[in-house]
């Protein structure tokens, strides 16, 4: 047996947990021992919810083992049902409580109460979270989904639901909002959002819609599927996390609804293109990306780096064994061996030894990457709480490609900041024990010349170098004499528009090419000159 102190999945009680803190109205009992209320921290810490999740445990103690724990789940689940009035209980067992056998479903049923009561089999030692939200999702939606009563009224327009965001999600939040906005330019309404948002009434309703959209298959796939098969209605299959996907997701949800792509496929709103065309090519077009995520994202951000940044997937992986199939697939078409394996250690090795440019992942991916000083974007669960930002920041949709836009490259243009800065670490403004410049903490004039244009002397916050300022106006006043250029007023403001990183350089390349010429005064049309004069 591994012990480990990172996991990429908790137990499958925590899955089921992710889908109940989702909704509202529904209440979960959990046979647990005292000490796995710590789950709740993952909600009121991790995704800062301002509420605990509706999760009532029976904490029984080592002590508690001789005596009756049956009884004390029963108690639970009648105090819990009184105290919160759900309109639906789950009811199950954690790992330790699954092996006292206790039977909560059965305990449950005998007790009587008139709410529908779902009982959740989850194996604890062979199954993992996703696994237990997804059979949580499937489990509510057959016990409470009813056939539609009443008929649509002609002409209205076609709705569908969007299943599968849950708590403790990676964006779900942001998601949805994207969702529904693209589907609302298509003509299409959403009916019910579940499991997050939704009440056990909203699930009863899932039926009305005329079709699903899978959000996250390693929730709702099997859902969708009965779904599917009970009320005949389809679902898709196109993930919309990218342009190239979004646009196959608008063609692909507009043929279920029968409506026309065509006005939304052509506004197509997205920045990611022209962003990822303007950027230099040396910092996007080849860079070696390693990809680990659960298996949508990681499908996804694949298709998005090799097609939308011209990226190389170089590893591509997922730790979610039941998805495994479609990474594969994926791996196969990029021509690269895929990784399956929640074992965090091996990750890490095949990292250290592809060595990418930039690592796509999970919060252990984030942190993998930071120890072997890899840039690295989060864009899967598991989370961490910076993935709860208060801005709005979906994945999916043309929003959502913006924000992948951001998110990937601004690691890579960090690395460009730090390759400049080694470029310039000789010049006087770099070197080692130089004060921050813009935080201020150097008051004089960086250059003779700079003292010597008095109206338009930089402040000290733009002129470190304080050693060589002390006496600068004094300095300024030989160097005139001695026929030193002079920097105009014009030029003087052009050249603070110069990054500050590269301002010094070209204040003495500037300098150096005037008095190469005998330039006395320069001007700003002597600034371009000398940029040009040094930039062939
Ligand atoms: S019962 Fe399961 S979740 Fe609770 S502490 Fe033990 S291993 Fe962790």
């Amino acid at each position: 047996m591994q012990l480990t102190v990172w996991t990429y999945e908790g137990p499958p009680h925590v899955g089921a947990m992710r889908v109940a803190t989702g909704m509202s109205g529904l209440h979960y009992v959990l046979h647990a021992p005292q000490g796995d209320t710590y789950a709740d921290l993952l909600f009121t810490m991790i995704e800062r919810r301002d509420q605990r999740p509706p999760v009532t445990y029976t904490t029984f103690k080592a002590r508690d083992l001789g005596s009756d724990t049956a009884a004390l789940f029963k108690n639970t689940a009648i105090e819990a049902f009184e105290r919160f009035k759900p309109q639906a209980m789950l009811v199950g067992a954690s790992c330790t409580a699954e092996l006292i056998q206790d039977d909560p479903g059965g305990l449950a049923e005998a007790i009587g109460l008139p709410i529908p009561l779902i009982p959740l089999e989850l194996p604890s030692y062979s199954r993992k979270e996703n696994w237990g939200a997804s059979e949580t999702f499937y489990q509510l939606v057959r016990t409470l989904a009813k056939p539609p009563t009443t008929e649509r009224a002609p002409g209205s327009r076609p709705r569908c639901n969007l299943l599968g965001p849950t708590a403790l999600g990676f964006r779900h939040r942001d998601d949805i909002i994207e969702i529904t906005a693209l589907l609302d330019q298509l003509g299409i309404d959403v009916h019910v959002v579940a499991p997050m948002g939704a009440s056990p009434a909203d699930i009863a309703r899932i039926p009305e819609a005329d079709f699903n959209v899978v959000m996250y298959p390693e929730v709702a796939d099997t859902a969708a599927r009965w779904l599917q098969r009970t009320f005949k209605q389809d679902f898709n299959t196109t993930i919309p996390i990218g342009v190239g996907a979004t646009l196959d997701f608008v063609r692909e949800v507009a043929a279920l609804a029968g409506v026309d792509p065509e006005p939304v496929l052509a506004s197509a709103p997205s920045r990611l293109p022209w962003y990822s065309r303007s950027v230099d090519s040396n910092y996007l077009t080849g860079k070696r990306v390693f990809i680990f995520a659960d298996a949508t994202h990681a499908v996804a951000a694949a298709r998005v780096a090799r097609d939308e940044f011209g990226f190389e997937v170089v590893g591509l992986g997922t730790y979610s064994r039941e998805f495994a199939r479609e990474v594969r697939n994926m791996a196969k078409e990029l021509g690269i061996e895929p990784l399956i394996t929640d074992d965090y250690l091996e990750v890490e090795a095949q990292v250290a030894e592809l060595q990418p440019e930039l690592v796509l992942g999970t919060q252990m991916e984030r942190h993998i990457a930071k120890r072997l000083g890899i840039g690295c974007a989060v864009i899967s669960a598991p989370v961490h709480v910076q993935d709860f930002p208060a801005r709005y920041s979906p994945q999916m949709g043309f929003g959502g490609a913006n924000v992948l836009f951001d998110t990937w490259v601004h690691p890579l243009m960090m690395g460009l900041e730090e390759h400049l800065l080694g470029m310039f670490r000789e010049d006087f403004e770099f070197h080692a024990e130089a004060a921050p410049s813009h935080l201020g903490k150097s008051t004089a004039a960086s250059s003779p010349s700079e003292a010597s244009s008095t109206s338009t002397a930089p402040s000290g916050a733009e002129t470190p170098a304080a050693a060589e300022g002390s006496d600068a106006s004094a300095n300024a006043a030989s160097d005139a004499a001695e026929g030193e250029p002079v920097w105009l007023t014009d030029a003087e403001q052009e050249l603070k528009k110069i990054p500050f990183f590269v301002r010094g350089k070209a204040r003495r390349n500037t300098e150096r090419y005037a008095k190469e010429k005998g330039i006395l005064q320069i001007s700003v049309d002597t600034l371009y000159d000398a940029k040009a004069h040094f930039g062939r």
